[in-house]
C-alpha cells in the first residue's frame, strides 16, 4: 500500500470513518445510517476528504459556472410561508409584480451579453392568469430563442395547473411546448411533514413536490433539486430528504444537480436562529455529495454561501458555483450579504484560486466552448 493510502486509511480510522472510506473507494452506495454518522462526525476535514474523493471521480478537476440571468416576476404570495422573507401581502410597501412588458425590459437590458440561461421564479400570485405564465415563456423565447429557459418551481407549477384547470402532466406538456426547457429546484425545503407544518403549512407536501418533478422528468423536462437547512430540521430529516431525492433519481434520472441552501432567517419569524456557520455549510455540501451517488453535480450556490465559503466548498464535494445571476431578490430580502451578480472573470478567478479548472456550462451541464 502506498504511503498516501496508509495515511488516508489511518486518518479515516481516527475519524471512525474507515468503513465508509472503504465503501467510497469501492463505489458502494451509502446507507441512511452512514449519512447520519457523517453528519454527526465532528471531523469535518475527514468527511470533506471523502466527499472530495467522490467529487474528483465524478467531475475531475473541473468546476463550472453558467452565464445566467435571474428574473423574479413577483413576490406577492398567497402562501406566506413562515420561513420566507421574500413573499409579501399585496399591500406591503416592498411588494412588487412585473408585467410582461417589464419582463421584456429586463431581458432587453442584457441583450448584449452572452446569457445562456434565463432563470425565472416568483410567488403564488393571487391574480395572475394562466395566460400570464404562458406569456412569460413566450416573451423569453421570442427575445432569447437560444437561451435555455429554467422557470417555475413545482410549487408554482401546481398553482399554474390549477389556473389552467388541467392536470399537472398536461400543464407541463403545454408549458414545455411553449418553450419551458427545465425546472429550477426550489420549493423542496425539507420534505419532513413535521418541519413543513411548522415552516410552510400552505406549501405542497414533499411527496407532491417529488411527484411533480418526476412527472416533468418523464416528459423530458429536467430539473435541479434543493434542500433548505439551518433552521429547525434534524439530521435524520436532512438524510431522509437527500435519500428521497436519490430514490426519485433512480426512477427518472432527471435531476441535473443538487443544491444545499443555507437558511437566512432575517425578516422572518425565525430571526432568532443564528446564521448557519461555515462548518455546517461545508458538512451539508459534503454529505450531499456522498449520499447522492446518482446525481452528477453538487452546487455551491454563492448567493447563499457567500463567495469565500463557496470557493472552499469546491474542495468539499461541490463542483459548480452557479453563475453570473443578476438581480437576485429572494435571498436579498432575507439578509444575504453577498453581491447580487458576478462577472465571468470573477467566477473564473474564484475557481482558479481554489485550485480547479473553470469551465462554462449550460443548464444541462454541457460545456460551452468559446472562440
Ligand atoms: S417560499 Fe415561495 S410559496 Fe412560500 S411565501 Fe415564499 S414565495 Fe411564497
Amino acid at each position: 500500500m502506498e504511503e498516501k493510502d496508509i495515511f488516508l486509511q489511518t486518518w479515516m480510522k481516527d475519524a471512525a470513518l474507515e468503513d465508509i472510506y472503504s465503501k467510497v473507494l469501492e463505489g458502494k452506495r451509502l446507507s441512511r445510517e452512514d449519512g447520519i454518522r457523517l453528519y454527526q462526525n465532528p471531523n469535518l476535514l475527514a468527511v470533506g476528504k471523502l466527499a472530495d474523493i467522490v467529487r474528483r471521480k465524478k467531475n475531475g478537476n473541473y468546476a463550472t459556472y453558467v452565464y445566467n440571468q435571474h428574473i423574479n416576476y413577483s413576490n406577492i404570495c398567497l402562501n406566506r410561508c413562515r420561513f420566507c422573507a421574500f413573499g409579501k401581502d399585496e399591500n406591503a410597501h416592498d411588494a412588487f409584480e412585473l408585467s410582461l412588458e417589464k419582463i421584456e425590459e429586463a431581458i432587453q437590458q442584457r441583450m448584449q451579453e452572452p446569457v445562456t440561461e434565463i432563470h425565472i421564479v416568483g410567488s403564488i400570485h393571487p391574480k395572475f392568469s394562466y395566460a400570464y405564465y404562458l406569456g412569460i415563456i413566450k416573451t423569453v423565447k421570442r427575445l432569447r430563442p437560444k437561451a435555455i429557459l429554467k422557470a417555475f418551481t413545482p410549487v408554482e407549477i401546481a398553482h399554474i395547473a390549477k389556473l389552467a384547470n388541467m392536470p399537472v402532466k398536461d400543464t407541463l406538456q403545454e408549458l414545455h411546448a411553449a418553450g419551458l426547457d427545465a425546472l429550477p429546484g426550489g420549493g423542496a425545503e425539507i420534505f419532513s411533514h413535521r418541519v413543513r407544518q411548522e415552516m410552510c403549512p400552505e406549501k405542497l407536501s414533499g411527496e407532491e413536490w417529488l411527484n411533480i418533478m418526476k412527472t416533468a422528468h418523464r416528459l423530458g423536462i429536467q430539473s435541479n433539486a434543493t434542500m433548505l437547512y439551518g433552521h429547525i430540521e434534524r439530521i435524520e430529516e436532512k438524510v431522509d430528504h437527500i435519500l428521497a431525492i436519490r430514490e426519485a433519481q433512480d426512477e427518472t434520472q432527471g435531476f441535473l444537480c443538487f443544491i444545499p441552501l443555507a437558511f437566512h432567517s432575517q425578516n422572518t419569524p425565525f430571526a432568532y436562529l443564528p446564521t448557519t456557520c461555515g462548518i455546517e455549510d461545508l458538512k451539508n455540501i459534503a454529505v450531499s455529495r456522498l449520499l447522492l451517488d446518482n446525481v452528477l453535480h453538487i452546487k455551491a450556490y454563492w448567493i447563499m454561501l457567500g463567495l469565500k465559503l463557496a470557493q472552499v466548498a469546491l474542495s468539499f464535494g461541490a463542483d459548480d458555483l452557479d453563475g453570473t445571476i443578476f438581480e437576485e431578490k429572494i435571498a436579498g430580502m432575507a439578509g444575504r450579504t453577498s453581491p447580487d451578480s458576478l462577472t465571468v472573470k470573477t467566477l473564473q478567478n474564484l475557481i482558479q484560486e481554489a485550485g480547479f479548472i473553470p469551465r462554462e456550462r449550460n443548464t444541462y451541464f454541457y460545456s460551452i466552448k468559446k472562440g
